[in-house]
């Protein structure tokens, strides 16, 4: 059940590239209720009609508290809104909202694959794995798109966490890179190279563009061998 939460602005720094991490501290009600991979709508405060759509950056385990990761957009109300946001300022969160959250009950190895800012979407489900020791007995494949290295979000927990767990596998590629020792090109040319061709028994989840989420879908389902039914993503729907 979707529910109004008022909460506080605790801290709000850039992270990347035109990117803010927002990070309320809930007023009313305190208790979450959501599944890692759901995002939220914000109110706006002049328009109570209009509502800006964010992922959910932070795991369901973080109490009272909820993060975002917001991509300047200078035309935006949405993202002008959350910007102009201070500590101690006060704004209103309907959640939860979306289907593609993380299949807990699924024992299938993973691949997520975001497209710069759709990174929030992947981080709240990647923290909350390692928090409950999911990343121990599973492969997980973590492609994270951009066209410039600024861009991409939040590198070193994803390189810390492939450094602590044999089988996570962090894969940032660049499309329009000159000096860069990483993956490069378009990232379903990267998935394509690296992924098996056998991925019947694995689970996606992508977030990004709705043009980009739609060709790692046909990469995945048409050369891969991946079930239309197992591409999670609240972008596009391949079934
Ligand atoms: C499920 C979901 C999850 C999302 N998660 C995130 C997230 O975690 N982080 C994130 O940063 N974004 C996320 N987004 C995207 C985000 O909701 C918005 O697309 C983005 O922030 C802009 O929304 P807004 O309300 O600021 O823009 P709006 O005011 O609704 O405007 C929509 C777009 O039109 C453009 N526009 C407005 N006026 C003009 C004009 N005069 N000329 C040209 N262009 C104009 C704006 O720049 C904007 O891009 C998510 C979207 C969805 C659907």
């Amino acid at each position: 059940m979707q529910v109004t939460h008022t909460a506080q602005v605790v801290s709000s720094t850039f992270v990347s590239k035109g990117i803010l991490l927002i990070t309320c501290k809930l007023l009313k009600p305190t208790v979450l209720d959501f599944k890692a991979g759901q995002y939220l709508a914000v109110f706006l405060p002049d328009d109570e009609d209009k509502q800006s759509y964010y992922s959910i950056a932070s795991s369901p385990n973080l109490a009272n508290h909820i993060e975002l990761l917001v991509k300047e957009d200078t035309l935006g109300a949405g993202a002008n809104y959350l910007f102009s946001l201070k500590a101690g300022d006060e704004a209103r969160f309907a959640m939860p909202m979306g289907e593609a959250f993380l299949r807990e009950e699924s024992r299938h190895n993973i691949v997520f694959v975001a497209g710069a800012s759709g990174a929030s979407y992947v981080r709240s489900m990647i923290h909350y794995l390692d928090e409950t020791n999911q990343l121990l007995d599973r492969e997980v494949y973590y492609f994270l798109g951009a066209q410039e290295e600024d861009e991409l979000l939040e590198v070193e927990p994803m390189v810390a966490l492939a450094a602590k767990y044999a089988n996570f596998h962090f894969i940032p590629a660049l499309s329009g890179a000159v000096t860069w020792e990483g993956e490069t090109g378009l990232i379903t040319e990267v998935i394509d190279r690296l992924m098996t061709n056998d991925l019947k028994h694995w689970d996606v989840y992508s977030a990004g563009s709705s043009a980009m989420v739609e060709a790692v879908a046909d990469v995945l389902i048409d050369k891969k061998g991946l079930q239309a039914k197992q591409f999670y993503s609240d972008f596009y729907s391949p079934e």
